[in-house]
């Protein structure tokens, strides 16, 4: 009864929900397999407290889609239960850089039309983003090519003054030289599913940015050291939905106190109101919290209740 109550009074907001991806309308690599269930999705991330959700943009294509996602989406009483609000990034992760360089109009081109896209939609795009470094995936995009047009994208967040939603995985020192470098003239930003050392984090807490945790930033034991150490007034948390799920094997996973199993079906024995195995979804973001507020041996509604603030202070503010 007890925990049903804090839970209750907890709320949370999923900065980095990649929602647009077919798995949440049934479609696994291509291959239907279970009705379109988002609203579902939606609705279990509601119960637990799940107000908004950010729907990651990783490309002009698929900003376009997180932005139509954002304003389709249902956001009144429904069956006398509200569902999140839906808000949406716009840009370009180190992974797609090439789709700058192959856009027919030529790379200029595409970031205006990204700056076109943010700047009509100032109700629902809430950052530039997704945008960053990532070397443990050059074979999607060289290394060269990320720097370009990772350093391109500050010239949205200038002209907009919406804070980024930054993605950096094995490239801390490329990143922060460039972070550094852009800082006084943006207006701050998130450096998501952290999975650096505690020094690497302290150097982008001290450039007075935040640090986004999910399932990937405590899997082992030095992830839950790291994330740990980050001041509670820098830090937010996500799922990263589809992915980034939190599993048995992962160091946090002893904490979890509100498990799913038992609602959790394979996808091809999909029941109405289940959650599909290793498909991670917003709901789960109760389970990064309690993994955080064990490590660092606070009070979950009280840290869930300081991320809360934190997010609304970066994203929400001039809403
Ligand atoms: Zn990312």
């Amino acid at each position: 009864m007890l925990s049903k109550l804090s839970m209750a009074v907890r709320r949370f907001i999923d900065i980095g929900a990649n929602l647009t991806d077919p798995v949440f309308r049934g479609t696994y690599r291509g291959k239907k397999a279970h009705p379109d269930d988002l609203d579902q999705v939606l609705k279990r991330a509601r119960d637990h407290g799940v107000d908004k959700i950010v729907v990651t943009g990783g490309s002009l294509e698929d900003s376009q889609s997180a932005l139509d996602l954002a304003k389709s989406a249902v956001v009144v009483e429904k069956d006398g239960i509200s569902m999140p609000q839906l808000y949406s990034t716009a840009g370009c992760h180190p992974t797609r850089c090439q789709d700058f360089v192959r856009h027919p109009a030529g790379p200029d081109r595409y970031l205006d039309a990204l700056l076109e896209l943010i700047k009509s939609n100032g109700e629902k795009i809430i950052a530039v983003g997704e945008c960053g470094l990532d070397y443990d995936r050059l074979h999607f995009c060289p290394k060269d090519v990320q720097l370009t047009f990772f350093e391109k994208q500050f010239q949205l967040a200038e002209a907009t003054r919406l804070p980024m939603f930054l993605h950096s995985r094995s490239a801390h020192d490329d990143f922060y030289d460039i972070l550094k470098r852009h800082r006084d003239s943006i207006r701050g930003g998130v450096v998501h599913s952290f999975t650096g050392t505690p020094d690497e984090a302290r150097a982008l807490v001290d450039l007075d940015l935040y640090i986004g945790i999910n399932g990937c930033s405590l899997k082992t034991n030095a992830n839950l050291l790291t994330a740990a150490s980050i001041p509670s007034e820098k830090l937010m948390i996500e799922t990263d939905a589809p992915w980034c799920e939190i599993r048995p094997s992962h160091a946090g996973y002893r904490h979890v106190a509100t498990r799913f199993g038992a609602a959790t079906r394979k996808k091809e024995r999909w029941e109405a109101g289940c959650l599909v195995k290793s498909r991670n979804e917003p709901v789960a973001i109760v389970q990064v919290l309690e993994i955080l507020a064990a490590v660092r041996n606070e009070e979950a509604s009280r840290l869930a209740e300081r991320i809360y603030r934190n997010t609304i202070d970066l994203f929400f503010a001039d809403l």
